[in-house]
Formats: structure tokens, C-alpha cells, sequence
């Protein structure tokens, strides 16, 4: 009877070893060794053998870890050691400063020859807990709080499966683990989806849904099960009443302590941890976290790093609110919560009407931000965003601040519905929307000067034609006062147009001018991108002008032809279609070519080396071909072609209405040909 007993006993905690090992690889380190079918099935097991043998269940037993009632509130805890917050640092002086800190510090008691070592740390986003051991058994769990005092959350904890209910091997009498509760991005967006089906509470961020999990009063609700932890530290450790004694452990080293901790089966985010040396290898860290941040399953807000040698730390110690031996090493805040007090309506490039939200002033990723994009008016709907709403802004990197969401429960009363305008706040023109998009669009074209402003700005652009030295002010002063009616009209400005806006000082006219000129004989491709083709970005552009080589083979190209190539799909080929099919686009490419502005062709393959080693100009109208033919016969066969005339140009070709390059030419003595002399001379 005994030894059956002792049977049941074994084979119970043999069981739980097992499913305690499967939670590791499960919920610590997302790599389950086995299906979730088996691991159903060893949970039955063990429960089945429990309910047989009801005084065999222990505390730690995984069947336990859910608690059966809801609590009334949380009891209040007095850490034993204090859990301090850590100093901040945004920037890489201040990261700078806290290394001289350390070693300024150091130098008065130990000798410092070589860099300190740091271990490095990810500062996961979720909520600090201390987890209390005894023996090994899991007993208690407690928030941060005010660092002194926080609340119980032990039912709570114990329903978070990467926490262990008891460790494994040599373990101390009493062991404080320190780490962070979070939340995974995609159990979080798991949980706001189930939460929206049903009606229920939907959290802003994964911080926050942690959060609201890990305080809520019932250990039953499901959210509590998609929480996660990771241990990064320790209060109190104490063997035979040696409070905090590590060192008994032979730990010299944060490291190493860490290191320890996954021997006794708790969760500690290794991936991402490093050793390193000195500044440099502190500010490498943080930049290779900064490089991968998106591709974390996780949110972090920084990361953390601490003297690694523990005898260090020691010596450093800690001011009244931080140990001096670590710092956090914060991203900007990518997120801030502000009132919107108006929503505006621009018009872009194409037309399309963006709602924009104007903000009351707000510091968020490094600037202040009083200007939101709300996207289009579906977005506005769907988030049910109002004027006079709190709402939460937000702006990553060099992005456009959004405006994320609306904060419901500071709603004021008296909120105004945004309604969409009919017609253009700056031509009049009609607002519509087209072929089912969910945008709308201002019907006026380049007649809108809100869409010309935009389209010339995006024509001068880097990427496009380039003309350096034409700001947003100085286009929409242009446009305002009627300088600028189209592209062409650029390449009409005089000095005395540019000085007759106060914007510009003589020089800078001359400057100006001096960028409008050398910006005549664009690129194929950078010429098409300027058109501002709808879908014909900077790829497409050069791979059209790749494929076609002259803008005249563009302009005639069929539906097919634009299909064959690289990308074009339906969408992209129709547009262009249509871009050339009106006549007002076409009036712009030939209005340029008449005063001399006009894309170079592509290179041509290769058909002779005929005028290897040539040179030449080309000037007036032709009879049989264009301009550009001219220039492919000369390229396909070697020769080279240039745009202004010099001594050092072979021949000029002269067409009809030949101007100043052929005085030029008859005055340097450079061999003058016409169209026919030409077809000679390459054998067409
Ligand atoms: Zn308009």
C-alpha cells in the first residue's frame, strides 16, 4: 500500500517536472519540444491522478495556478529591498556622462586601468514585479509600486505560465527575482480582436493591456494567460540569514547571476543580452537594438545598462532613487496623449483631401507636434475621432505624426463631429471621389493652386528634376502672385521675377537661375518621375525610361507595351495612359521642349562603334526625324552627344530655324552637317 503510494507520489512530480520544463520552451522561449495536444494531455493526466489522490495537490502543482475567486481589492506589500527605478538617458552625452560618473566614482576606491565592462539589456515594456522564492516554492508576487510599497498580486502571477511555481537544483532560502510582465504585440492585437467581437474594453498598447491584465482583480480572466515574464535582477537572496549575500554563490558578475537563473528554470531574455566594453561598446549595443527594434516581438521603451562586476556595483552603490551602477538608456516617446482643437483639409498633389487634426501643442519623438494627418475620412469614422477629443499622437522616426486612436474615457461633453466639406477649401472645385477610392479628390486639377504648388514642388525635387534652392514659401508666393502657372514657367523666371518676391536677394536670384539652368537636360527617368504620373514613383520611372528610351516612345507607347514591363500592372500602365492622353500634360512636355528643355534619352544598345571618338551637337527642327531619334542614331552608334556647343564638339547637325550654336560653329570651325549629310555619314 505505501510503496503504491510512493508510486502515485513519483509519478505526480514526475509529471509536473515535465509540464514545468514544457512551459519553459513554451512560454519563455516560443520553442514548444512537443504538440499542444500532448501537453493537454499530461495536464489531464495530472489532474486526473490529483483528483484521485486530493492530498497530494500541492501549492506549486501546475493544476494550481489559477486561483478560484475574484479578490475584493489588492493587500498592500513592503519590499524588502527597495525597488528602485533607474536614471535616464536620452541622449549619448548623457550616456557619456553616467561612464565618466562611474569611473570618476571607482578611481577614488579601486584602481581603473582598462574600459568597465556593461552588460546590456533590453528595457522590455511591461510592468516590474518581484517574484519571492522559499525554498524554491513561488510564494508571493508584488508590483513595483512606489518602490517601497506595492500591491499582491500573487494569484495573479501564479496565472502567468513563464512564471515558475518552483525552481529547479541548488536552490536558496529566500530568493527576490526582479523582471518585467509584458505583453507580446501579437497576443495583444489576439486580445483587442477577440475584445472588439465582443464589445468589450480595447487596450491602446500592449503596455497598457499588461497592465490592466495584471491588476485586475480576477486571476480568471483569459488576458491574464497571454501574459509573459522575464527575469533581469534580484532584491533580496538570502541563505542561513546572510541578507544578500551572492557572492555565497561565487557570482562575481551580473552576468553570471543571470546565468544562474536559468538554471533554476527561470525565464531571463539571454538573446539580447551583451558584455561589452567601455562607451563604445555601450552606444553599438544601443544602436544595433535601435536597427532590429520592429522586428521584436515586444515592445521596448530603451535599453538598460549596469556595471557588470558585481564587487563594482557594490562600491557605487545608490543615491537615495537609483543605483548608480545602471541607467536606462530611453527611446523618445513615440506616443503622447493631446486635445485636438480643429480638424483642416489639405489638398495634395493629386488632389486627393487629406483631414488634418490641429493639435494642442505636444512633445513627442524629439519635437513638438501641433499637426496630425487623420488620413481620410473612413479613418475618422472608424475611430470615431472628434473635434475636442483627447486622442494619442503618434510619431515614429521621420514619419508624419498620426493621430492612433481616441481616449475614450476622457471624452469631453461637448465634442463636434468632423463633416467632410464638398468642394475644394481652395480652388472651389467639387470634391469627389473616384472609381470607388477611399479617398477624395479635388476635381480642379492644375487650376487648383493647391495641387499646382504641390505638383511643382514634387517636379523640383530632389529626385526628380533637382533644381536646388526652391523652398515651399518661395513656389507658393510664385503661384500666389502669378508667376507660376505650370512647370514651363519655371523655366521662364528672370532675375527680375525672383527679385519682385522679397523673398529673394539679387544673388540668390542668380543662383536660382543658375539651378533652373542646369536642370535642362534631366534624366529620362527623373524627368518622367517630375510629371508626377499617379503610381509612377522613382522605380517605375527609370524602369520605363529603361525599357522606351525616349519620352516620344513613352508618350506613344500602347496599353501592351507599358504591361511588358518590369511591375506595371493594370493600374500604373492606365494612368499613364491617360496622363499622356491629355492634352494639357502634353502641352507641358512640348511647351519645354520648345525652349530648349527636354529629358536625355537613355543610352542605346550598341548597333556600331561607326562614331566611337565623336562629338556632336545638334540644333533646329528636323524634316524626317525628332530630336531624339537624332541623338539615339548617334549614341546607338558610339558617337556622344551634348547639349551646349563647344570647341571640343566634331560637328553640329543643323536643322530648320538653326540659331546660335551655328554661329558658334562657323566661327570655331567645327564641321557643320544637316539632316541628309547625317544619313550618310551613319548609313541609316
Ligand atoms: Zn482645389
Amino acid at each position: 500500500m505505501f510503496k503504491d503510494i510512493d508510486f502515485i507520489k513519483d509519478k505526480i512530480e514526475d509529471l509536473r517536472r515535465t509540464i514545468e520544463e514544457h512551459n519553459i520552451h513554451y512560454y519563455c522561449y516560443d520553442s514548444p519540444i512537443i504538440s499542444d495536444l500532448e501537453y493537454d494531455r499530461l495536464m489531464s493526466e495530472l489532474s486526473n491522478l490529483e483528483s484521485m489522490y486530493p492530498n497530494l495537490i500541492t501549492e506549486y502543482s501546475p493544476t494550481q495556478r489559477v486561483g478560484s475567486s475574484p479578490l475584493m481589492s489588492f493587500n498592500k506589500v513592503k519590499h524588502s529591498v527597495p525597488m528602485l527605478s533607474l536614471s535616464n538617458a536620452f541622449t549619448s552625452e548623457d550616456v557619456n556622462l553616467f561612464n565618466k560618473k562611474v569611473i570618476s566614482s571607482l578611481c577614488k576606491k579601486i584602481d581603473i586601468k582598462d574600459d568597465i565592462e556593461y552588460f546590456c539589456d533590453l528595457k522590455l515594456d511591461g510592468l516590474a514585479v518581484n517574484l519571492r522564492y522559499e525554498n524554491g516554492v513561488l510564494v508571493h508576487g508584488s508590483t513595483r509600486g512606489d518602490g517601497y510599497i506595492g500591491e499582491d498580486v500573487t494569484s495573479n502571477v501564479r496565472a502567468i505560465k513563464s512564471i515558475p511555481l518552483r525552481l529547479i537544483g541548488d536552490v536558496p532560502k529566500i530568493l527576490d527575482v526582479r523582471g518585467e510582465v509584458l505583453m507580446y504585440n501579437k497576443d495583444f492585437d489576439d486580445l483587442n480582436n477577440k475584445n472588439i467581437k465582443k464589445g468589450e474594453r480595447v487596450f491602446v498598447n500592449p503596455r497598457n493591456a499588461a497592465a490592466g491584465s495584471l491588476r485586475n482583480l480576477d486571476s480568471k480572466i483569459s488576458s491574464m494567460r497571454k501574459l509573459r515574464f522575464f527575469a533581469y535582477g534580484w532584491g533580496n537572496i538570502n541563505d542561513n540569514n546572510e541578507i544578500n549575500e551572492i557572492s555565497k554563490f561565487e557570482h562575481k558578475t551580473h552576468e553570471s547571476v543571470l546565468n544562474w537563473f536559468v538554471l533554476l528554470g527561470l525565464p531571463v531574455n539571454k538573446k539580447y543580452h551583451k558584455v561589452v566594453s567601455g562607451i563604445s561598446g555601450i552606444l553599438s549595443y544601443y544602436d544595433s537594438i535601435v536597427n532590429n527594434r520592429n522586428s521584436l516581438p515586444y515592445g521596448i521603451d530603451g535599453v538598460v545598462y549596469k556595471v557588470n562586476s558585481l564587487d563594482k556595483q557594490k562600491i557605487l552603490g545608490y543615491s537615495s532613487r537609483a543605483p548608480r551602477f545602471a541607467l536606462a538608456h530611453k527611446f523618445l516617446a513615440e506616443e503622447a496623449i493631446t486635445q485636438i482643437v480643429g480638424i483642416d483639409v489639405q489638398v495634395g498633389r493629386t488632389g486627393a483631401i487629406t483631414p488634418v487634426a490641429r493639435l494642442k501643442p505636444v512633445f513627442v519623438g524629439g519635437v513638438t507636434v501641433s499637426n496630425a494627418t487623420l488620413h481620410n475620412e473612413n479613418e475618422i469614422k472608424r475611430k470615431d475621432i472628434r473635434i475636442g477629443d483627447f486622442v494619442i499622437i503618434r510619431r515614429a522616426g521621420d514619419v508624419i505624426p498620426e493621430v492612433v486612436s481616441t481616449v475614450i474615457d476622457l471624452r469631453p461633453n461637448n465634442t463636434i463631429q468632423f463633416i467632410m466639406a464638398d468642394r475644394c477649401p481652395v480652388c472651389n472645385s467639387s470634391i469627389k471621389r473616384i472609381d470607388n477610392e477611399i479617398v477624395y479628390r479635388c476635381t480642379g486639377g492644375l487650376y487648383c493652386p493647391a495641387q499646382l504648388k504641390q505638383s511643382l514642388k514634387h517636379a523640383l525635387s530632389r529626385k526628380a528634376l533637382n533644381i536646388v534652392g526652391f523652398g515651399e514659401k518661395l513656389i507658393e508666393k510664385l503661384v500666389d502672385n502669378g508667376y507660376l502657372r505650370s512647370l514651363v514657367d519655371i523655366f521662364r523666371l528672370t532675375i527680375s521675377d525672383l527679385m519682385n518676391i522679397d523673398l529673394v536677394a539679387e544673388k540668390s536670384a542668380t543662383n536660382l537661375l543658375k539651378s533652373i539652368n542646369s536642370a535642362r537636360k534631366p534624366s529620362l527617368s527623373s524627368f518622367l518621375f517630375a510629371m508626377g504620373i499617379r503610381h509612377v514613383g522613382e522605380t517605375t520611372a527609370a524602369d520605363i525610361a529603361k525599357k522606351f528610351k525616349t519620352i516620344d516612345n513613352i508618350i506613344i507607347a500602347s496599353f501592351d507595351e507599358l504591361l511588358s514591363v518590369n511591375d506595371i500592372g493594370y493600374r500604373t500602365a492606365n494612368s499613364i495612359k491617360l496622363f499622356f492622353s491629355e492634352k494639357h500634360n502634353l502641352d507641358v512636355i512640348y511647351s519645354l521642349r520648345s525652349i530648349d528643355v527636354y529629358p536625355i534619352s537613355e543610352e542605346y544598345e550598341k548597333v556600331s562603334e561607326k562614331l566611337k571618338g565623336k562629338s556632336f551637337a545638334v540644333t533646329g527642327k528636323f524634316q524626317d526625324y525628332s530630336r531624339e531619334e537624332i541623338i539615339k542614331y548617334i549614341e546607338s552608334n558610339g558617337g556622344k552627344v551634348t547639349s551646349n556647343i563647344s570647341k571640343k564638339n566634331d560637328y553640329l547637325i543643323t536643322g530648320e530655324n538653326s540659331g546660335k550654336k551655328l554661329n558658334f560653329a562657323e566661327n570655331n570651325g567645327i564641321q557643320i552637317i544637316d539632316q541628309q549629310e547625317f544619313i550618310k555619314l551613319v548609313d541609316l
